[in-house]
């Protein structure tokens, strides 16, 4: 790491959060997401109206709304405004928890060279769990899209489509690592790349080579070769360094 990384605010890294007392409206965001839990709702699925709520949680209409708006930054309720509208069930997208957590990078002076080091990482981490995963039939089915001849095939040419299908590959392989926790708190790093870097590159000018890496680290984890498949996976990472034009000195910005 280069010597003329910004150095972080000493305070960044102390830890005072836990003495702080949750507010109600955090309590409200707390309790949201427990019922959507419990009553296993899904993405897109209707969560009770503004006056249900107000009267289940017995709060006032000014927490309720913070509390939902904790939430909806998040992405994990959306909001339709207007007649007909209300809270919706969002997704547990890593994108967004590695959205926030620029701010935390960002806060502590954390640099690009410091995330792409780390995205080498937790990518090889959730790739070599994949290739452990004992559910072999689910490891196949998941990654057979990876494994064909010739997988440049059906391989977008739009370049958001092809962001997507990237990513997609990236989501399989994380999905597979077989703890939820590992696999959304890994996949941020990726995530923040992928989605907030990219406005500064097109990695399709790589397409043949992601597609021909993405095929060694599914061959590796089809065939339960944890080393390889974490090792295959830290090697394409570091290819895609190429595509990503930005200055690794610069802070990580929220995008
Ligand atoms: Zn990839």
């Amino acid at each position: 790491m280069s010597a003329s990384r910004p150095a972080a605010h000493p305070a960044v890294f102390s830890s005072e959060a836990k003495t702080r007392a949750i507010k109600t409206s955090e309590n409200v965001a707390r309790a949201i997401v427990h019922t959507i839990v419990r009553d296993r709702l899904r993405h897109g699925d209707r969560l009770p109206s503004e006056a249900a709520m107000l009267g289940h949680y017995g709060v006032s209409r000014e927490s309720l709304r913070e509390g939902l708006r904790l939430l909806e930054v998040q992405g994990l309720i959306s909001i339709r405004r207007g007649p007909g509208g209300g809270p919706i069930v969002g997704r547990v997208d890593s994108a967004n928890l590695g959205r926030i957590s620029t701010l935390f990078y960002h806060l502590a002076g954390g640099t690009y060279a410091e995330l792409f080091e780390s995205w080498v990482m937790t990518e090889g981490i959730l790739a070599g769990r994949a290739a452990r995963n004992h559910d072999r039939a689910l490891v196949l089915e998941a990654l057979d899209p990876y494994l064909a001849e010739d997988p440049r095939v059906g391989v977008p040419a739009d370049m958001a489509d092809f962001v997507r299908f990237h990513a997609h590959f990236h989501g399989v392989v994380a999905s597979l690592a077989d703890n939820r926790v590992l696999s959304l708190l890994l996949q941020t790093t990726g995530q923040i790349v992928t989605h907030h870097v990219v406005g500064n590159a097109d990695p399709r000018e790589g397409r043949d080579e992601i597609v021909r890496d993405h095929m060694d680290v599914a061959r590796a984890i089809a065939t339960g070769r944890p080393h390889k498949a974490r090792t295959s996976m830290e090697e394409h990472i570091r290819h895609m360094f190429r595509y990503y034009r930005v200055g690794l000195e610069d802070y990580i910005a929220w995008r």
